[in-house]
């Protein structure tokens, strides 16, 4: 018999809004990492990000959903909106293994940039303890800066393991690299379209492009400034 752990990927972010960059990702690396299952979860009040383009909690919830409401093992946790305050992953985890058990394995999914702020984060040291990390960058990109962070900040026992194709170091959890197929697109760039009146369609899922189109997000402010035209 297997061993009974639960391979859970987890993927948090702004989804503001969701793209398939992040679902052409979470699907390779469910794939890659052989993911039972993966849980997107949306910040409530992202903590690193300008909250002034973040629409509410509620239709980058739903938003989500629709993306992923056909794909099975993918689901979407609102437990960021449950809890006070900005939201931590480090707080997500300790949840989530309460919720789960012994038997959780979890894999937090997560672009290469935002694995180099990570510092940043609320108990970071913590992570490393909490997840097995997997990185979404080409393995022979991850040495350098990387090593340094995890050397640096984590251990300095941390080695590059080439067959793994993560960062391991005993009693910690690995830190993964894996390659997916590059799809240059961003929230920032699809809002600015929206902004702009341009189309984000094969940039969004169809049921995320109706959503926003109905309830009218990312639109132009109501009021028109100087000069402008409508
Ligand atoms: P913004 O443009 O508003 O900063 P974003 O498109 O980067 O947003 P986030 O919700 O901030 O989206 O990202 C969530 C996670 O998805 C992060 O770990 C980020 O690195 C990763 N990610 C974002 N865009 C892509 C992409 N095109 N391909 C793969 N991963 C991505």
């Amino acid at each position: 018999m297997g061993s009974s752990t639960f391979r859970l990927g987890l993927f948090g972010g702004t989804f503001n809004p969701i793209h398939f960059g992040h679902l052409r990702a979470a699907e390779e690396i469910a794939e890659l990492m052989e993911l039972a299952e993966v849980l997107f979860i949306p910040a409530a009040q992202p903590p690193h990000k300008d909250p002034t383009p973040v629409v509410d909690f509620t239709h980058r919830f739903n938003m989500t959903q629709a993306a992923i409401k056909d794909r099975p093992g993918f689901s979407v946790s609102d437990m960021e909106a449950q809890r006070e305050g900005p939201s931590y992953t480090v707080d997500s985890l300790r949840q989530l293994h309460q919720e789960y058990g012994d038997r959780l394995d979890p894999y937090f999914i997560l672009g290469q940039e935002a694995f180099m702020e990570i510092p940043a984060w609320k108990e970071f040291k913590k992570l490393f303890d909490l997840t097995q990390i997997v990185v979404i960058n080409r393995p022979q990109n991850a040495s350098e800066k990387a090593g340094r962070l995890l050397k640096k900040m984590i251990s300095s026992k941390y080695s590059w393991d080439a067959d793994l194709k993560a960062y391991t170091c005993p009693g910690k959890k690995n830190v993964f690299y894996r390659d997916v197929t590059r799809l240059e697109i961003s929230s920032t760039n699809i809002r600015a379209r929206l902004l702009q009146g341009e189309s984000i369609r094969f940039l969004v899922p169809d049921p995320v492009r109706e959503y926003i189109e109905k309830n009218g997000l990312y639109q132009k402010p109501a009021v028109i400034g100087k000069g402008q035209t409508s």
